[in-house]
């Protein structure tokens, strides 16, 4: 099918091409020209807003960076709501279910149907299709666009209402925030102790603290020390961050989700919203005053 891709960023780029290589025919918009460039040498066409984007195609997808640009793109003036042909906006950025909830209602007034899309499973689970697939809207739409979903992994249809795959995708954010907090945490604490970080991680792996900071993000980026699991602390900021405002709203318990906000703001105002979000290990090894690493001691 013809699909509007705008914001070709870590997740976005990955999933375009996976459209592509699918055989649907790809109309693209970002505000970087490099972000743009790779997609357009596999054919897509180039667009030069979203709304120019929403005037070429019946469904558009979204994949941006923060609550205030989805908006912007989605209903601020060049948004695809001004464009003449779009049907369907599927927002596969996190946004929480209130954004997602207030997106849908202004849309509907230019009976444009939003879907909420977004994915779990990092840049490698877009790169290969297997993404967890989180989705939200009227099941008419979705079946529509099904199909195309699948091509970045596994979709759960979570829902009616306007914002439910949001919920969904922060509550399972937020103990992928709270995995790398607490491993970070344990694992400091141990080598202040003497203990060897790789082998407390083989440890955890083999045992029941196992999780994704354990299986994935410390062997990869943080024992190598390489710090580029390529996820920015902003983002897992924001994450954790809606997820609190979501229970708040809800009157739903947040006191750990308070606590791990706590860690991720600290960790934003040291390195900076564009920094790898495993960088928060390093944020807890200079409060222990310690590495965590493959280097060896002198
Ligand atoms: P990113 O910052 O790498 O990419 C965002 C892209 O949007 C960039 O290319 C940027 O140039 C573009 N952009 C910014 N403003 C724009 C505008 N006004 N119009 C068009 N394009 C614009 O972010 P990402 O890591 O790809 O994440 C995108 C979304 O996916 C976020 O909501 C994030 O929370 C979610 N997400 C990310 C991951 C991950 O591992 N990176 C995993 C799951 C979900």
């Amino acid at each position: 099918m013809d699909i509007g891709f705008i914001g070709l960023g870590n997740m976005g780029q990955p999933m375009a091409r996976r459209l592509i290589e699918a055989g649907h025919k790809l109309v693209v918009y970002d505000t970087r020209n490099d972000a743009v460039a790779p997609l357009v040498a596999l054919g897509a066409q180039l667009a030069s807003s979203p709304q120019d984007v929403a005037d070429r195609v019946e469904t558009v997808m979204a994949s941006l960076p923060s609550v205030e640009i989805s908006r912007k793109v989605a209903t601020g003036e060049g948004g695809v709501i001004h464009g003449k042909r779009i049907k369907r906006f599927i927002d596969l950025s996190t946004t929480g279910s209130r954004v997602a909830a207030d997106i849908a209602a202004t849309l509907a007034k230019k009976n444009i149907v939003q879907i909420d899309s977004p994915v779990s499973g990092g840049v490698g689970g877009a790169t290969k299709g297997t993404l967890a697939v989180m989705v939200s809207g009227p099941r008419a739409e979705i079946d529509q666009v099904k199909d195309a979903l699948a091509v970045f992994g596994k979709v759960f249809v979570i829902g009616e209402k306007p914002g439910m795959a949001q919920t969904m995708k922060l509550a399972n954010n937020f103990l992928s925030a709270t995995a790398m907090a607490a491993t970070a945490e344990a694992v400091a604490m141990g080598v202040k102790a003497g203990l060897d970080p790789a082998v407390m991680i083989d440890v955890i792996n083999a045992g029941s603290g196992r999780t994704t900071a354990s299986d994935g993000k410390f062997p990869q980026a943080i024992l190598p020390r390489t710090f580029n699991y390529g996820f920015g602390t902003a983002l897992m900021l924001k994450d954790v961050r809606l997820c609190f405002e979501e229970a708040k709203g809800l009157n739903s318990p947040s006191q750990v989700m308070a606590t791990v906000l706590d860690q991720w703001e600290a960790t934003n105002k040291e390195f900076g919203g564009d920094s790898d979000f495993t960088v928060i290990v390093k944020m807890v090894e200079g409060r222990a005053g310690v590495t965590i690493g493959r280097e060896k001691k002198p």
